[in-house]
């Protein structure tokens, strides 16, 4: 339903609570956070925004995250349906807008090749197949990830080995990049963005990006570079 993400110089965990309040009026069941610091740190819960907050650790630091607020569409409002999904060693995390309609097969393939999941929903087979693959780069992961899901989504991807980035990809589901100064912002509305930057980018459909805290790149499924740049938005005072 609502994703955000943030990669700069400020703490990401109050940024990124701060974005998915922003999202309430779209409605959703669910709402969670990841936070790379030291290692990759995951609260999500059931409910509303608030309660997510309640949750956090006071001490969840970490420069660089994604945020989701879940509409359900596999499996039940709950703590562990919630997203960022992780793989097995929480590694990666994934918050995903949209329906994957091979997620039933991806999940038996992966339960056949040992991997317990850790929800009912379409979207963890998504962080299970980034932690899995043996490329070398995380677009080049992400990108080897998607080669193999059919449906719909706006996603964000971060992972602990990469803490210097979000990498997102959109493909029927709105995605934005905002610029900010030394930090950058990810969005599913512009709604997550404006209090902090009027400066964004619309990623195209088949379009993923790599969003560090200098900047943006975007690229194509088969890693070639696009030139999809950001520009100035009105907004209503
Ligand atoms: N299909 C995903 C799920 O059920 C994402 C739903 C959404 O867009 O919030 O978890």
């Amino acid at each position: 339903c609502g994703i955000v993400g943030y990669v700069g110089g400020q703490q990401a965990a109050p940024l990124l609570v701060e974005g998915l309040a922003r999202l309430e009026h779209r409605g959703y069941d669910s709402a969670g956070v990841a936070v790379v610091g030291s290692r990759m740190r995951v609260v999500k819960r059931a409910g509303r925004v608030g309660q997510l907050a309640d949750a956090l650790p006071k001490r969840l630091a970490g420069r660089t995250g994604i945020g989701h607020t879940r509409w359900a569409t596999h499996g039940p409002a709950s703590d562990r349906n919630a997203h960022p999904h992780t793989d097995a060693a929480g590694t990666v995390a994934v918050v995903h807008n949209g329906i994957l309609d091979n997620a039933a097969a991806l999940r038996r393939r992966l339960e056949a090749d040992g991997v317990e999941l850790a929800s009912d929903t379409d979207t963890e087979v998504i962080a299970h197949l980034v932690g899995r693959s043996t490329a070398e780069t995380l677009e080049g992961k992400v990108v080897e990830a998607l080669a193999v899901v059919e449906g719909t989504y706006g996603l964000a991807v971060v992972h602990a080995d990469f803490p210097d980035r979000v990498v997102v990809a959109r493909h029927g589901s709105p995605l934005l990049v905002g610029v900010g100064e030394k930090e950058m912002f990810v969005a599913s509305d512009l709604a997550a963005l404006v209090r902090h930057t009027t400066t964004v980018a619309h990623l195209d459909d088949g379009e993923l990006a790599t969003v560090t805290s200098s900047g943006f790149t975007t690229f194509r499924a088969d890693l070639s570079r696009t030139d999809t740049a950001a520009h100035q938005v009105d907004v209503d005072p």
